[in-house]
């Protein structure tokens, strides 16, 4: 199942389904539903979701503006520098560890929303991520269960503000992370059914049609399961959250001569399976 949110005509998000027919919105459809993604996750209705979806008096809305497909997330926890080539091209140490940082909500915009350049940065950079999406609340989870807790995937562009991120003081990538805009996703979470290897899918990243990433998700370091374990065992996971797993190489600031993200540029992330997630810098 493609769960995504949507604003209807009075600007309200609404959770709903993709399909054949189009979108269907669940709570037209199935009024016992949750009124969010989230809250389907946090309900446990996922099958019921499906089933409204499927439903013969499902309602298909004609010409839905997606937003994210998680649009409030509690957490954005960001894993750095999970495929080996980019912690080379990097110029950083081969991670012994998981690398964790994070965004805020703030940051998040969905398919077709602008990235905003900030006029306090020259070094906008972009990076292609699988985006693993929490289904329930868990806390010290083993590893052999991690993938038990997620609800699926989506497409993420971990938007980085390089001068931001790397040439601030107390050795913090927040700042550089975290501007409004800078964690576009969707355009659809794909529940964990319909992606049996999430650790083998082809990832790319064009911008202005250009391929600048090309890899694949068999190159993370530390695996999905491996991570979600690890996180729980500082703090609660919830459904929503939403974990950035790291890029694959071919980002700007490591290229020669480097590229940066300018007012005007396109980004397409593509994952095999998971779609396509388009924005538009301005
Ligand atoms: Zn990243």
């Amino acid at each position: 199942m493609k769960l995504v949110t949507f604003i209807d005509d009075s600007q309200t998000l609404r959770p709903g389904v993709l399909t054949d027919r189009g979108v269907v919105d669940l709570v037209a459809t199935e009024r016992s539903l949750a009124s969010s993604v989230r809250g389907i996750l946090a309900g446990g209705e996922l099958q019921q979701a499906a089933a409204a979806a499927a439903s013969e008096a499902a309602v298909v809305v004609a010409k839905p503006t997606l937003r994210a497909p998680i649009p409030d997330p509690q957490k954005i926890i960001c894993i750095g520098l999970n495929y080996r080539n980019h912690a080379i091209e990097s110029g950083m140490a081969i991670p012994s560890e998981p690398v964790v940082f994070c965004k805020f909500p703030s940051a998040i915009v969905g398919p077709e929303q602008p990235i905003g350049i900030p006029a306090t940065s020259a070094e906008v950079d972009f990076e292609a991520e699988l985006v693993a999406v929490i289904g329930r609340r868990g806390k010290q989870i083993a590893e052999a269960e991690a993938l038990d807790y997620v609800a699926g995937y989506t497409v993420g562009n971990d938007v980085s503000a390089r001068d931001w991120q790397l040439l601030k003081p107390g050795g913090q990538w927040l700042m550089g992370k975290t501007f409004d805009g800078f964690a576009p996703t969707g355009p659809a979470l794909v529940t964990a059914d319909e992606v049996p290897h999430p650790e083998a899918l082809a990832i790319k990243l064009r911008v202005n049609g250009e391929t600048l990433q090309d890899s694949t998700t068999r190159e993370l370091i530390f695996g999905i399961a491996q991570v979600v374990s690890y996180l729980s065992q500082v703090f609660t996971l919830e459904p929503g959250d939403l974990i950035f797993t790291g890029t694959p190489p071919g980002v700007g600031f490591a290229r020669k001569p480097p590229i940066f993200l300018k007012s005007g540029d396109v980004c397409e992330v593509e994952i095999e399976r998971l779609g396509v997630l388009r924005n538009q810098c301005v």
